[in-house]
């Protein structure tokens, strides 16, 4: 039987967090903890932690924190099952024993038959001198048909009779939409006469291909249609190559189609993928914001590709990533950029010809229209518009006045920030606070957790969030599991996670003592005491008669002689 947290188990037990954090980060001792230089954010003295005997990490400074598998997915910028996998092959895991036939047997049966697929193309476009030329003609060589995995696919139905003379299970390669059934109930090739451009996942499976053709014919470029691994929109090409660029410069540059990536790639400018489509989708947009804080379009200068740069800024903005546009119309595209630059582009380049997305759009609608006022109009319209979806706060209020400013608008007519300001409440504040700190002398450890769980009572906590921690720490005083996963798993409580997690380590490497601990629970016990008191004033203010209130009164007096005599 499939149990997922067997299988947590296992990856966290075979992968201790010191070692996979150290291959991304030195790390150096320090107390109870690791400490080291903060992979997520910039920084010249380390405030990242890792913790060996919690098995979790968390910086101090921009309050990432998680255990190993939340790492890998941050830093390789892939989802859980995809860390899972990449921990996996790491420990040598066999995950087959622990997944459910169905969705993730399907997908890799995809996999593997595009795996067989992408084989079979590479060694097809080996032997065939006519692709071999198209792409010499494009500068690609055979180091880069290693690189980006390229091949072709042949003469029509040469990849079924391929699969026919290796007895293959042709259902598998239907899945894969590498073949399809005619009507006559034929088996076909989908792809053939192309130049076939393998699309990786994040964690290195391919899940479909794009295929061009060699001679101009129609369509020119074709994709694998949808499959259960492959949805459109859905992924960006060469990601699993450029990933690790992207999040050194904080950048993306956002191109449209494999050459585009290929060219720049080999150009010496690796921050790139390429969206495979005319404009960038939301779920595209989603991922790049996984990735860096920063996107620069990259799209053909023609008009097409100038309404495409268009459509996408809206959706890349929405997202809360910075947008810039890269603007030289001497070139007609990234590949002709490259040749003109002798195959070798110094990224000076790109972040010199880039123009912000407000200046582009003021550009775009002076020629799109004649009459001064109109395209100012539309101007406007389009960047109040794209401003306006921006779901992240900060990035909204600057732009917003970098439009104001731009169009010299006092913000008084414009009442663009007052509407702002309404749809977005400010967040609350998390304030330092006794019950904070008892969960994390908690989480701390178990003695103390023991200690606390029989002193404190759940009636103590007034905000429910920490009760609730509270109450699934005393309920798995005996569990296997680690507390510390208790609280990494909990999302809804993001902020609070974050801080209870900052005072959990201090207290790991500053034991309570039982002075300590006892002032807390004074604290607590007079708190207690304080709401008794009043509820009896309540009591008191209804009581009908005088023998109960002088009953209630007696108690009073003895509940604050408990709070003044410190018990
Ligand atoms: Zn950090």
């Amino acid at each position: 039987m499939f149990n997922l947290e067997d299988l947590t188990n296992k990856i966290k037990e075979d992968n201790p967090i010191e070692n996979i954090i150290s291959e991304y980060v030195p790390l150096k001792r320090s107390g109870s903890s690791l400490k080291g230089l903060c992979p997520f954010h910039s920084e010249k003295t380390p405030s990242f932690i890792v913790n060996t005997s919690k098995g979790f990490y968390h910086c101090f400074g921009c309050s990432k924190s998680g255990d190993v598998i939340t790492f890998i997915m941050e830093i390789e910028h892939v989802d859980f099952n995809d860390a899972i996998e990449i921990l996996a092959k790491k420990s040598r895991i066999d995950l087959s024993q622990y997944r459910r036939t169905g969705e993730r047997g399907i997908s890799s049966a995809i996999y593997k038959a595009n795996d067989i697929a992408m084989n079979h193309f590479k060694k097809t476009l080996i032997s065939n001198i006519e692709a071999i030329e198209y792409l010499k003609k494009r500068n690609i060589e055979s180091a880069d048909i290693e690189i980006f995995k390229l091949g072709y696919s042949g003469t029509k139905n040469s990849f079924f009779a391929y699969l026919k003379e290796k007895r293959l299970k042709y259902d598998d390669f239907v899945k894969a939409g590498l073949i399809h059934k005619d009507q006559y109930g034929n088996y076909k090739d989908v792809f053939f006469n192309r130049i076939m451009f393998p699309i990786f996942s994040n964690s290195g499976n391919i899940i479909g291909f794009g295929g061009r053709v060699l001679e101009d014919e129609n369509p020119k470029y074709l994709n694998t249609q949808e499959t259960s691994v492959f949805k459109k929109g859905n992924f960006l090409y060469g990601l699993h190559l450029s990933k690790q660029y992207i999040s050194q410069k904080n950048a993306m540059i956002l191109v449209e189609g494999y050459m585009d990536f290929i060219s720049l790639y080999k150009a010496g400018i690796r921050n790139v993928c390429a969206q495979l489509g005319t404009a960038c989708t939301a779920e595209q947009a989603k991922i790049i914001k996984k990735t860096c804080e920063k996107v620069i379009i990259m799209y053909d200068s023609d008009e097409a590709g100038r309404n495409a740069t268009m459509r996408s800024i809206p959706i890349l903005l929405k997202e809360g990533l910075i947008v810039s546009i890269f603007s030289n119309r001497e070139v007609k595209d990234p590949d002709e950029l490259v040749t003109k630059m002798n195959y070798s582009i110094d990224y000076s380049l790109i972040e010199n010809q880039r123009t912000d997305f407000i200046e582009f759009a003021e550009k775009f609608f002076k020629e799109k229209e004649e009459d001064e006022m109109l395209s100012k109009k539309h101007f406007v319209n389009f960047v109040i518009e794209s401003v306006k979806g921006i779901e992240d706060e900060i990035t909204k209020n600057l732009y917003t006045k970098g439009v104001l400013e731009k169009l010299k608008i006092s913000e008084r007519f414009m009442k663009v920030e007052n509407n702002f300001k309404k749809q977005n409440p400010p967040s609350e504040n998390i304030n330092h606070n006794i019950y904070h700190e008892i969960i994390a002398i908690m989480l701390s450890e178990n003695g103390l957790c023991k200690k606390l769980c029989s002193e404190v009572e759940e009636s103590d906590f007034l905000d429910l969030s920490t009760k609730g921690i509270f109450i699934s720490l005393c309920n798995s005083l005996d569990s296997e599991e680690s507390n510390v996963d208790l609280l990494i798993k909990n999302d809804k409580i993001k902020d609070l996670k974050d801080y209870i997690i900052k005072r959990m380590t201090y207290y790991l490497d500053n034991k309570p003592d039982d002075k300590k601990i006892n002032e807390i629970l004074h604290i607590i016990k007079n708190k207690r005491t304080k709401k008794r008191i009043e509820e009896i004033d309540m009591k008191i203010k209804n009581a009908s008669d005088e023998e109960e209130k002088d009953v209630l009164m007696q108690m009073r007096v003895l509940m604050v002689k408990k709070i003044k005599g410190g018990n």
